[in-house]
């Protein structure tokens, strides 16, 4: 999938929210208010208003008593955020950072970085997953250098 820039209106809590809505869905085929509060692991109460706030942005549509769905615009702003989240944090698994810090550090880092850096590391992961052994190499030489 192409990784143009992403929002730069956008808040990094709205693409959040964008990322957390399609992960919920992806898992459940639906969106609940309180599956995506727990994704985000914030009250349901508080996602209200975000959710409004991106109802009122044709990026999601909210339905009081059924949850949210993604329109067209924020389902393509919350594949890129996915798209970033999971490069990053294969990237920084294959430098053994360890699973809990990756997966955080990726959220960190996916609203922030320039868009041919995440071309760049995604080209070097893709070359990576060819040549395993390099992995392996990199692996190892982390092991060694934390001790
Ligand atoms: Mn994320």
């Amino acid at each position: 999938m192409e990784n143009g820039y992403i929002t730069g209106h956008l808040s990094r809590k709205a693409e959040d929210y964008l990322e957390a809505i399609l992960n919920v869905i992806l898992e459940k085929g639906y969106a609940r208010t309180k599956d995506v509060a727990h994704e985000l692991g914030i009250s349901s109460s508080s996602v209200v208003e975000m959710f409004r706030k991106l109802d009122t942005m044709h990026l999601v549509c909210y339905r009081r008593y059924e949850g949210v769905t993604l329109l067209p615009e924020g389902r393509r702003i919350a594949e890129q955020i996915k798209y970033r989240h999971d490069t990053l944090k294969q990237f920084l698994l294959l430098i053994a950072v360890p699973e809990d810090i990756a997966n955080a550090d990726a959220c960190f880092m996916e609203h922030e970085l320039h868009p041919e850096t995440v071309r760049r590391i995604h080209n070097f992961i893709d070359y990576m997953e060819e040549n395993p052994s390099f992995c392996q190499q990199i692996q190892h030489h982390q092991d060694l250098s934390v001790r």
